[in-house]
C-alpha cells in the first residue's frame, strides 16, 4: 500500500521559480528547496537607523557567522509609511543593497502584525475590541481588527507598494506574511460578519442553526439573526455548538484577511513564494491553539513555524521534550507534505519564560540539526541583533549588546552556519513514513469545552504527543495528520482521544480499516459530532463494528486514586480516565485490576474485514504504550529507516531522497551514550567513514549519508 517513492519531493527547480513552486494554483508536487539551508532570520535594522555604523557592522558580522537569509520590515510600518501617504523606503533599498552585497537574500514581511499610532488615531474602527467587549488602546502588537476594511485597505496598499518596489529584486526570497496571525476581534462589524458566516453555513435557516446549537437549553434559541452574539464572559459562553463556530469563524476570517493582504503579491510577485509563520504554545510545547492550522496550511506556499522549546527546565526531561519538537515537526512538515521552514527560534534564550535558561553548549547545534532532520531547510533566528529597548532588549539573538563576534551565542550560531553548508544534499528531502498520528484542532477546542471529566486532565494535545513518542523512541518515521489528510496510503493509523469527529470522518475510518489498516482508538472518543452534539444510542454504530465494542461508561479518577491494566501478562498503572467497555466481538487484551470495573474489559483487538482495530480503554503509563506499540511495530513489520543501536534519550531521524539517506543521531541526555552502526557511512561533516561502535557526548549530534542504490 506504500511505495517509497510516493512522498519524495523532487529538488529539480522548476522554470516558475527558483524554490521550483509552481504557483498560484499548484496542486502537488511542492518542492520547498532553495539552493542552499537558509540560516538567519528576523533582522530590524528599522531600529537602528540612526547607526549606520551598526548597520555596516551587521554586514560583516553576517557573513561572519555564515547566515544568508534575513526577514526584513515585519515591525516597520511606522518607518515606512510614518505618516499617512508619506513613505520611507530608501532606508529599506538600502538594506536589499546591503544584503544584496554579500550574498544574502531577503524573506520580505508585510507589516501588518504592528501597525502605526497615527491610523489607530484617525481610523479607531482598525482597534480590537476584546470578547468581554472592551474596546482596546493603541498599543502592544497584534491588536487590529480582521474584519476592518480600513485596516484591510491600509494592508492592501503598503503590500502592493513593496510589491512593486522590490518584488523584481535579486535578493528578494519569498514574502513573510504579517507575523504569529493570532487573536480575534469583537467589535460590532466582526459580530456582523459572524452573522453572515453563519447565515451561510446554516442555509439561513435559524432552526439549523437553533438545532445545532442545541437552543431551548437555557432558553437559549433565538429569533432573528441579529440576536447572535459572539461568545463573551459578560454574556455568552457555554453553548458549545457556537464556541465551535465562533472559533472556526475567527479561523477564516484570519484566512480571509491573509487572502486580502497576498492579493497585489500574487498579481505582481507570482514566482515568490508565500509563507506566514505559525506558532505553538510555548510551556508545554504543543500546537497553537487559536487557529486551525490545518485549514490555513492550504494557503500558503511553505509551512513555516517559530520553535521556542524550553530547553534545561525543570519539569521535563531533554529527551520527553526533544520528542515533543519531533511532533510539532512531524506534526507542521505534514500539512502540506513537504519540507518546512522553522522561521524563527532563539541562539540562546528567551525573555517570557518563567526562567529565561541559556542554551548548554552543545544544544545549539543539536536543537538546530532536530528540526533539519524533521524536515526544515531552514534555521532562522528571532533575532539577529538584540534591540536596546523595550520588551525584547534580553531575548536571545545572534549578535549581542556587546556586538561582539567572541562570545559562546555567537560562535554557536557561526558553528550552525557552517554545518547547514555541509547539507545542501538533505535541502528538498522529505521523510517517508508509515505511521499516522491524528490531531485535531476542532476537536481539541471542543473537548476543552466539555464540561465534564476531569478538568485539569484533558490534555488532549499532550495524550497524543505520548502515543507519538513510543515512536520516535524507536525511531520509526510518523507523519502527524488532519482530518484535511487521505490516510489510506499508512499502515498504521493512531487516534487517541478524538473526543469530537464527524460521520464522514468516522466513515472514512471504516473504510480504512476494511482495506486493511490497523487504527488505534481510545477513552474519550468519538462522543460527539462536528456541533458538539453528543451522538445518541451509544457508540456511533460505525465505530462499534469497526471496534467490536461498545464504551458504555467513563471514570474519571482523582490523581490519588489506584488503579491499574494487565496487558499482555504486564501491569500497567491507570491515571485519569478508564472506560468501561462491553465486548461484542472483540478479543480482550488487557483487563482493568481494580474498582467496580475489576476484571472488565481494558483494551481490546478485533479484525474487521481486511484490517485491526484496537481500543485502550485507559490512560495508562507510557511503558504501557511502549509494550503495545512495540507488539504492533513488529506485527506491522515497521521499520527505522536506518538502524543504529542506542539506548534512551537518543533519536534517529532521516530525511531521504532516492539517492542518499541523509541521517540524524542526537543525543539527547546529559550523559555520553555508546551507538553502533550496523552499516558503513559516510560522516557528512568530517567526511570520515564511519561503522561499528561510537560513543556520542552529552548533546552531540552526528549526520551521515548512506548512498542507496538507484
Ligand atoms: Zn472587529
Amino acid at each position: 500500500m506504500f511505495t517509497k517513492n510516493d512522498k519524495f519531493v523532487t529538488s529539480h527547480l522548476s522554470q516558475h521559480s527558483e524554490w521550483g513552486i509552481p504557483m498560484p494554483n499548484h496542486k502537488k508536487n511542492y518542492v520547498t528547496a532553495a539552493k542552499f539551508m537558509l540560516h538567519g532570520g528576523d533582522y530590524n535594522p528599522d531600529q537602528w537607523l540612526d547607526r549606520p555604523d551598526i548597520l555596516e557592522e551587521d554586514m560583516k558580522l553576517m557573513k561572519l557567522a555564515h547566515t544568508n537569509a534575513f526577514s526584513v520590515g515585519i515591525f516597520a510600518w511606522s518607518t515606512l509609511e510614518p505618516e499617512e501617504g508619506v513613505y520611507h523606503f530608501e532606508w529599506l533599498d538600502k538594506i536589499f543593497e546591503n544584503i544584496h552585497s554579500i550574498g544574502g537574500r531577503v524573506i520580505l514581511a508585510t507589516p501588518s502584525g504592528a501597525r502605526p499610532a497615527w491610523m489607530s488615531k484617525k481610523y479607531p474602527e482598525v482597534l480590537r475590541v476584546n470578547a468581554a467587549r472592551v474596546k482596546q488602546l493603541h498599543g502592544g502588537r497584534h491588536n487590529h481588527c480582521f474584519t476592518s476594511e480600513v485596516y484591510r485597505e491600509k494592508t492592501q496598499k503598503i503590500n502592493r507598494l513593496l510589491a512593486e518596489k522590490y518584488g523584481n529584486h535579486p535578493a528578494l526570497l519569498m514574502w513573510h506574511i504579517s507575523n504569529e496571525y493570532g487573536g480575534e476581534c469583537h467589535c460590532e462589524t466582526c459580530q456582523e460578519a459572524f452573522r453572515e458566516y453563519l447565515k451561510i453555513k446554516y442555509n439561513h435557516d435559524l432552526k439549523t442553526l437553533n438545532d445545532s446549537w442545541w437552543g431551548p437549553f437555557w432558553s437559549h434559541t433565538i429569533s432573528e439573526w441579529s440576536q447572535v452574539e459572539s461568545p463573551s464572559p459578560i454574556g455568552e459562553s457555554m453553548v458549545h455548538g457556537m464556541n465551535l463556530d465562533w472559533r472556526r469563524f475567527v479561523t477564516d476570517q484570519t484566512i480571509s484577511f491573509y487572502e486580502h493582504e497576498i492579493v497585489p503579491l500574487r498579481e505582481l510577485t507570482p514566482t515568490i513564494p508565500i509563507t506566514t509563520n505559525f506558532m505553538a504554545d510555548t510551556r508545554e510545547l504543543i500546537p497553537f491553539q487559536g487557529l486551525d492550522y490545518s485549514k490555513f496550511a492550504k494557503h500558503l506556499d511553505v509551512i513555516s513555524w517559530d520553535a521556542y522549546p524550553a530547553w534545561h527546565n525543570d519539569w521535563t526531561t531533554t529527551a520527553d521534550l526533544a520528542s515533543k519538537v519531533g511532533f510539532m515537526n512531524d506534526l507542521y512538515r505534514s500539512l502540506k507534505q513537504q519540507p518546512f521552514l522553522l522561521m524563527e527560534s532563539t541562539p540562546s534564550c528567551v525573555n517570557w519564560h518563567d526562567v529565561n535558561k541559556s542554551k548548554r553548549p552543545g544544544m545549539h547545534l543539536l536543537s538546530s540539526m532536530q528540526m533539519i532532520a524533521h524536515g526544515s531547510d531552514s534555521v532562522l533566528y528571532f533575532q539577529w541583533r538584540k534591540s536596546r529597548g523595550s520588551s525584547e532588549k534580553f531575548h536571545g539573538a545572534v549578535v549581542d549588546h556587546d556586538n561582539s563576534r567572541e562570545n559562546r551565542v555567537f560562535k554557536d550560531v557561526t558553528q550552525v552556519g557552517q554545518t547547514l553548508e555541509k547539507l545542501s544534499g538533505v535541502i528538498g528531502t522529505n521523510r517517508p513514513a508509515e505511521v499516522a498520528v491524528f490531531y485535531d484542532w476542532e476537536s481539541n477546542w471542543a473537548i476543552n469545552d466539555a464540561q465534564g471529566f476531569g478538568v485539569r486532565t484533558k490534555l488532549y494535545p499532550e495524550t497524543v504527543q505520548k502515543h507519538y513518542k513510543a515512536f520516535w523512541e524507536r525511531d520509526i518515521p510518523v507523519d502527524v495528520i488532519t482530518k484535511e489528510h487521505d490516510f489510506s496510503s499508512y499502515k498504521l493509523l493512531i487516534v487517541p482521544m478524538l473526543y469530537l469527529v464527524s460521520e464522514k470522518t468516522i466513515s472514512r475510518f471504516k473504510e480504512f480499516v476494511a482495506n486493511g489498516g490497523t487504527i488505534v482508538m481510545t477513552y474519550i472518543s468519538g462522543l460527539v459530532n462536528e456541533h458538539d452534539l453528543t451522538y445518541l444510542g451509544g457508540w456511533h454504530k460505525d465505530l462499534q463494528e469497526i471496534f467490536g465494542i461498545k464504551p458504555v461508561e467513563t471514570d474519571t479518577l482523582y490523581p490519588s486514586d489506584q488503579n491499574s491494566v494487565t496487558f499482555r501478562g504486564t501491569t500497567y498503572q491507570l491515571n485519569d480516565y478508564a472506560t468501561i467497555i462491553e465486548v461484542a466481538t472483540a478479543t480482550v487484551e488487557g483487563i482493568y485490576e481494580d474498582d467496580f470495573y475489576a476484571q472488565t474489559p481494558a483494551v481490546t483487538s478485533h479484525q474487521y474485514q481486511a484490517g485491526k482495530a484496537y481500543y485502550i480503554g485507559g490512560r495508562l503509563e507510557h511503558a504501557f504504550q511502549q509494550a503495545f506499540y512495540q507488539d504492533l511495530i513488529d506485527e506491522l513489520s515497521l521499520k527505522p529507516v536506518f538502524h543504529v543501536k542506542h539506548g534512551e534519550g537518543v533519536s534517529v531521524q532521516v530525511r531521504q531522497s532516492p539517492e542518499s539517506d541523509y541521517i540524524f543521531i542526537m543525543n539527547f541526555t546529559e550523559e555520553k551514550q555508546p551507538i553502533v552502526f550496523e552499516t558503513i557511512v559516510r560522516d557528512l561533516i568530517t567526511g570520515e567513514a564511519m561503522e561499528g561502535e561510537l560513543t556520542l557526548e552529552k548533546y552531540e549530534v552526528r549526520i551521515v549519508e548512506k548512498t542507496n542504490e538507484v
